[in-house]
C-alpha cells in the first residue's frame, strides 16, 4: 500500500510544520519526537530531549510536586497492551488541557497551556501504520522496545502569554465600539445581564438610560464623518465623567449611547438632565462650533421590567417618545407611552398598504381674501380613511409616515392628485383659485421634489401658478443648502411658496428675508388667543405688519368667528380659512362652491 506511506509523510511533516509546539512521547513519558517550535518554546533541542528526558521534566518541579497526579503519568493514564484490554486499564480516550508553567533550558519560566491526547496503541508487526516520530529532517530510529508497546501520548505547548494576547484582543474588538473604545452593544447585553442578577439577589434598583444623539447626521452632512466621530468621541467622554465607577456607558448604535445607572426616579431624571446640559456644551470641529442636542429615555428595574429585553424594549419607547418631542427632552418609560407606541407601530402597518388600497383621498380648504370675499386660494388637505378604523387624521398619520419615509411616496400622490383635480376644475368651470399643497420637510430633502412637480404640472396641463406650496419652518432650519435651491428653482418656475404654522417654532426672523417667500400662514394658536389677550393680538398685528414690509401676503389659520375674522381684516390680515367660512371640502363640494363665483368673474 504505497498510499499508506505517502499519507504518514505528510502527516509527520504536517507535525513538523505546525507552528505550535508539538511532542510525542512514549508511554513512559519519554520524548520520541519534537517539533522546531517546540525546539524554540523550551530552548532544548531534540536531541536533548528524545528518548533522555520526559515530558513532565520540562514542568516546574514545584508545580509538578503540587499536581503530578493530573498529569497521564506513567501507569495511571491510559498505558495498555493489545490483548490486555480490562476495565480501569485501558487507553482513556480524554484528552487534557491545562495550563501549566515550563522551565526553558535558561532556567527562564513561561506558562504554557499544555494539551495532551492518547495514541491508540497500534497493531503489532504493522510497520505501515506504526508512528515513526521524528524531526523531518533527521530521522530518529526507534528502538524496538517502542515499538512493541506503542501507546503514547501527542502533546501540544502554547505560550500563554500568545494565547491571552491574542485572545483578549479579539474579545476587546468584539466587545468595544471602534469609534468611542467604549463598551458596545454586545458587552453593554452581558453587563445589564449581570446587574439584573446582582440587583434580583441583593433586592436593588438600577436605570437603563437611552441617549440618541438627534443633530448627528446634521453634523455628518455638514462637516463629514471626522467630525462626527469627534463629536461621538467628545460625548462620550462627557457622559463617562458624569456617572459613577460602577455605571456603565456602552455605544449602541451609530448615534446612540446606553447608560447603566445605580440612580432611579427622580434621581435618573436629573442625571440625565445633567448629561443633557453637558452634551449641549459647543464642540469645537476644528474652528466650527457645533452644538449638540439629545434625547434622553428611560427604563428603571424592577418596576418597567425585570428582564433584559422588557428594560430595553421600554427604554427604545421612552427614547422614542423623547425623540418625537423634538429632542433636547428626558422620557421616563409609562404604560401611557407603551400604548402609544404599540399604536403607532399598528398605524405604520396599515399606511404601508393605504395608497395601494386606495384608502387615501383629498379634501380642499377654501381660503377667503378678505378684501373681497372670494375664494382665491384653497388647501389640500390629506385624508385616510380605514375599512374598520374609520377616519384617521392626518395629524396622527402624517407624523407617521414622515419618520418612516413613506411620505416620500405619499407626498407625491398628493402632488399628482391635487393638480389633475385643479386640471379638471379649471375645465369645468373655466376659472380655479390657486392651490396649496403641504410638502414635508423629508420631500425637501429628497433631489427629486422639483422634478416631481414640474411633471405633476404637465400632466395635468395646468400653470404653475395655480400651484403653492406650503412649507414649514423645519426646512428652512435644516440642511438648508438643498432646500434653498429647491425653492429658488420652484419660485422661477411660477410655484409660490408659504410658510405654514408661522409662530410655533423657531421663528428665526431672518429667514424670512433669506429664502424666496410669497406668504405667511399664521398658526391658529394665535387666532384663538388674539380676541382675549391683547399681546397676543398686538403680536398678531406685529407679524402682518413685518410681512408686508418684506412684501409676503399674510393668511391665519383656523377662523372659527366672525369676530376672529374682523379682528384680522382690522389688523390688515390678507386671507382667512377656517371653519367660520368653510371646512374641507370633497372635489364635487368644492366645485359647487365654486361655480356661482366662477361665472360671476368670468
Ligand atoms: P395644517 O397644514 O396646519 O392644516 C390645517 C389644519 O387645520 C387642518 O387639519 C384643517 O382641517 C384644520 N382647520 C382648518 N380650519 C380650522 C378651524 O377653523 N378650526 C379648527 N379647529 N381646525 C381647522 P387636518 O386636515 O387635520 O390636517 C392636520 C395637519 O396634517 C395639517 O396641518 C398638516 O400639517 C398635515 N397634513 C394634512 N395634509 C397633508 C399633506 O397632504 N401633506 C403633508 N405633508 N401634511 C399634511
Ligand atoms: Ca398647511
Ligand atoms: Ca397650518
Amino acid at each position: 500500500m504505497p498510499d499508506r506511506n505517502a499519507e504518514t509523510l505528510l502527516h509527520e511533516s504536517a507535525l513538523a510544520a505546525a507552528p505550535y509546539g508539538a511532542f510525542i512521547c512514549a508511554a513512559d513519558g519519554r520524548f520520541r519526537y519534537v517539533n522546531a517550535a517546540y525546539e524554540q518554546l523550551t530552548g532544548y533541542r531534540a536531541e536533548e530531549l528524545i528518548g533522555r528526558r520526559s515530558f513532565d521534566s520540562l514542568h516546574d518541579p514545584a508545580e509538578l510536586a503540587r499536581r503530578r497526579a493530573e498529569l497521564p503519568g506513567v501507569g495511571s493514564w491510559g498505558v495498555g497492551t493489545p490483548g490486555s484490554v480490562s476495565p480501569g486499564s485501558v487507553m482513556a480516550p480524554t484528552r487534557y488541557e491545562s495550563e501549566w508553567t515550563y522551565v526553558r533550558r535558561n532556567n527562564t519560566r513561561i506558562p504554557v497551556m499544555l494539551a495532551l491526547s492518547p495514541l491508540s496503541p497500534l497493531p503489532a508487526g504493522d510497520p505501515a501504520v506504526a508512528p515513526k516520530p521524528h524531526r523531518a529532517d533527521e530521522p530518529v530510529a526507534f528502538d524496538d522496545g517502542a515499538r512493541l508497546n506503542p501507546a503514547g501520548y501527542v502533546g501540544i505547548a502554547v505560550e500563554m502569554t500568545r494565547y491571552a494576547q491574542s485572545e483578549a484582543r479579539l474579545w476587546y474588538v468584539s466587545h468595544h465600539d471602534g469609534v468611542t473604545r467604549l463598551p458596545n452593544q454586545t458587552l453593554f447585553a452581558e453587563r445589564l445581564d449581570l446587574t439584573l442578577t446582582r440587583c434580583r439577589r441583593d433586592g436593588a434598583s438600577f436605570t437603563v438610560l437611552l441617549v440618541e444623539l438627534n443633530t448627528l447626521r446634521k453634523v455628518r452632512d455638514a462637516l463629514g464623518s471626522y467630525a462626527a466621530e469627534l463629536v461621538l468621541q467628545i460625548v462620550g467622554e462627557r457622559l463617562r465623567s458624569l456617572i459613577a465607577y460602577e455605571g456603565t456607558i456602552a455605544s449602541v448604535s451609530g448615534t446612540q449611547f446606553a447608560l447603566l445607572v445605580n440612580e432611579t426616579g427622580a434621581a435618573a431624571d436629573a442625571l440625565a438632565a445633567a448629561a443633557l446640559a453637558r452634551i449641549a456644551e459647543p464642540i469645537d470641529c476644528s474652528g466650527t462650533p457645533v452644538t449638540i442636542t439629545a434625547s434622553f429615555g428611560s427604563a428603571a428595574y424592577p418596576e418597567d421590567g425585570d428582564d433584559v429585553p422588557t428594560l430595553m424594549r421600554r427604554a427604545h419607547v421612552a427614547l422614542s417618545a423623547a425623540s418625537g418631542a423634538g429632542g433636547n427632552v428626558v422620557r421616563r418609560f409609562s404604560a401611557a407611552l407603551e400604548g402609544q407606541a404599540a399604536r403607532r407601530f399598528e398605524l405604520e402597518t396599515m399606511l404601508r398598504e393605504a395608497l395601494d388600497r386606495q384608502q387615501l383621498h383629498l379634501v380642499y380648504q377654501p381660503q377667503i381674501t378678505l378684501a373681497t370675499g372670494r375664494i382665491t386660494q384653497v388647501e389640500t388637505l390629506l385624508r385616510w380613511r380605514h375599512p374598520e378604523r374609520g377616519l384617521i387624521s392626518p395629524a396622527e398619520f402624517v407624523p407617521v409616515a414622515e419618520e418612516t419615509g413613506l411620505i416620500e411616496r405619499i407626498g407625491e400622490w398628493v402632488i399628482r392628485t391635487a393638480c389633475r383635480d385643479a386640471g379638471k376644475l379649471l375645465r369645468l368651470t373655466g376659472s380655479l383659485p390657486r392651490v396649496a399643497v403641504n410638502v414635508s420637510p423629508q420631500q425637501f430633502q429628497r433631489q427629486n421634489l422639483l422634478a416631481t412637480i414640474e411633471s405633476a404640472l404637465q400632466d395635468a396641463a395646468l400653470d404653475p401658478s395655480y400651484l403653492e406650496v406650503e412649507i414649514t419652518e423645519g426646512v428652512l432650519l435644516g440642511d438648508t443648502e438643498q432646500a434653498l435651491q429647491t425653492l429658488h428653482a420652484l419660485r422661477k418656475l411660477g410655484v409660490d411658496v408659504a410658510v405654514d404654522d408661522f409662530g410655533t417654532g423657531y421663528s428665526s426672523l431672518a429667514y424670512l428675508t433669506r429664502f424666496p417667500l410669497n406668504r405667511l400662514k399664521i398658526d391658529r394658536s394665535f387666532v384663538i388667543r388674539m380676541t382675549t389677550d391683547p399681546q397676543c393680538a398686538a403680536l398678531v398685528g406685529a407679524i402682518i405688519a413685518m410681512a408686508h414690509a418684506l412684501k409676503l401676503r399674510v393668511t391665519a389659520e383656523g377662523v372659527e368667528t366672525e369676530e376672529q375674522a374682523e379682528r384680522l381684516r382690522e389688523l390688515g390680515c390678507d386671507e382667512v380659512q377656517g371653519f367660520w367660512f368653510a371646512r374641507p371640502l370633497n372635489l364635487a363640494a368644492l366645485r359647487n362652491l365654486l361655480e356661482p363665483l366662477g361665472h360671476e368673474s368670468a
